[in-house]
């Protein structure tokens, strides 16, 4: 079979792969625990139930326009008003089948063949491979420090003449970092001087703790959407926990965003309808949701952390945001990939290798399932890796003994 070249050269999402497999492992009655999702557990809230439904009732789902339905649009512009103290127009916004086809369209409305993107390490699993599906070359930037964020001076080193873009994640997937003001001040000065875009992906920015807020981007520039090339990146999948509806969306100029509804509208003709109905129900509804969300992430943050400190050898960092952490654990093996495989093998616990957000011998850890899934699999693996733990561990019924330490 003949498959191209571009499509050989993409690697497949190491996350989405892995839920594939803890499935697989469940369906066959393991008792697995996932510390590798993306998704927090939470049901989805009720107004998005009830807009969506409200469309399902009619039996009349059509198409609707490809860059999204103007009530969608408008509840964008209302919270971009409220959250980023900003004003946009219509057609400052596309709403796209999720936060990844608002980049991907961003990336193919920007990028020529060959075109660099600055990627700071660690980065979200897919960023690299959509750069090159969008026929760029992502350029990653690994912070000298040993922190989890370059500084501004290691990315302007890595820019040079075919760079278009500089993608940032703040909060930060794996890390949970978020990156501080001056940070954010000084990209988007350096950006506007270089006149590079500058992608703000911030689906994780309601999602902070100890009482604190992401900076906003567009607090750092004097200039209005329509003259920025700022591209703010947000979504219903994380702040709702609507993950399978697939809605995010993107502001940007309107020359920008025109150009990404084309590509979008060829690609796919826009975002299911009940899809979009369910993103204006949650946008326009009780926000409760969103608070309840981040207390309970953050009391399991605090657990997980308190956990893994307890835990010689393994060096962490206290997120600010998102659902994740990202230990390292090269104490005990600096290939992050054996030690995922080893974790799942033996005490049946689901892991993301740190190599795929660019950081060997690190693991990225979720903390949005249930707190006894966040306490049961930090002790298998402390058990498994741990020589002074007992010899004995039950999974359930089921008696282990280590003889691998
Ligand atoms: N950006 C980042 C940093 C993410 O972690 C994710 C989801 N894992 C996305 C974008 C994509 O979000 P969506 O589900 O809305 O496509």
């Amino acid at each position: 079979m003949s498959i191209s070249q571009l499509a050989r050269s993409i690697r497949e999402s190491a996350t989405l792969k892995l839920n594939e497999t803890a499935a697989l492992l469940r369906d066959k009655g393991e008792p697995v625990i996932h510390l590798g999702g993306g998704e927090p557990k939470s049901k989805a809230p009720i107004d998005a139930i009830i807009q969506m439904n409200s469309l399902a009732n009619t039996g009349e789902i059509r198409y609707t326009p490809p860059d999204g339905i103007p009530a969608l649009k408008k509840a964008v512009i209302r919270y971009t008003e409220e959250h980023y103290n900003k004003t946009v127009h219509v057609d400052n916004v596309v709403v796209s089948g999720g936060a990844k086809q608002a980049v991907m369209c961003f990336l193919h409305t920007v990028l020529d063949p060959k075109d660099e993107v600055i990627v700071p390490a660690p980065y979200w699993v897919s960023y690299p491979e959509m750069v090159k599906l969008a026929g760029g070359v992502p350029v990653i930037v690994k912070p000298e420090d040993g922190t989890f964020q370059p500084t501004v001076r290691e990315i302007a080193a890595a820019c040079g003449p075919y760079t278009k873009a500089v993608l940032v994640n703040s909060p930060n997937n794996p890390s949970g970092v978020m990156f501080p003001k001056d940070f954010v001040g000084e990209i988007v000065e350096f950006c506007e001087k270089k006149g590079l875009y500058l992608l703000m992906d911030d689906i994780y920015n309601r999602l902070t703790f100890d009482g604190k807020s992401a900076p906003i981007c567009y607090d750092f520039t004097d200039l209005d959407v329509e003259n920025s090339k700022i591209v703010v990146i947000q979504g219903v999948s994380k702040m709702y926990a609507m993950t399978g509806f697939r809605i995010g969306w993107a502001i940007g100029s309107s020359t920008l965003i025109e150009t990404m509804s084309t590509i979008q509208s060829q690609q796919t003709s826009g975002p299911a309808a009940p899809s979009q109905f369910a993103a204006v129900g949650a946008l326009n509804g009780v926000q409760s949701s969103i608070t309840n969300l981040r207390l309970t992430l953050e009391n399991n943050r605090n657990v997980m952390i308190d956990r893994l400190q307890a835990f010689d050898g393994v060096k962490v960092v206290k997120p600010d945001g998102t659902f994740y952490c990202f230990p390292d654990f090269s104490a005990y093996e600096k290939n992050s990939q054996k030690l995922a495989d080893f974790l799942l093998e033996k005490v049946r616990v689901v892991t993301v290798p740190g190599k795929e957000f660019g950081f060997e011998g690190h693991l990225r850890l979720s903390y949005c399932g249930t707190i006894k899934d966040v306490t049961e699999g930090l002790e298998r693996i402390k058990w498994a890796l741990d020589p002074n733990s007992p010899n004995e561990l039950y999974l359930g019924e089921r008696k282990l003994v280590r003889d691998w330490l």
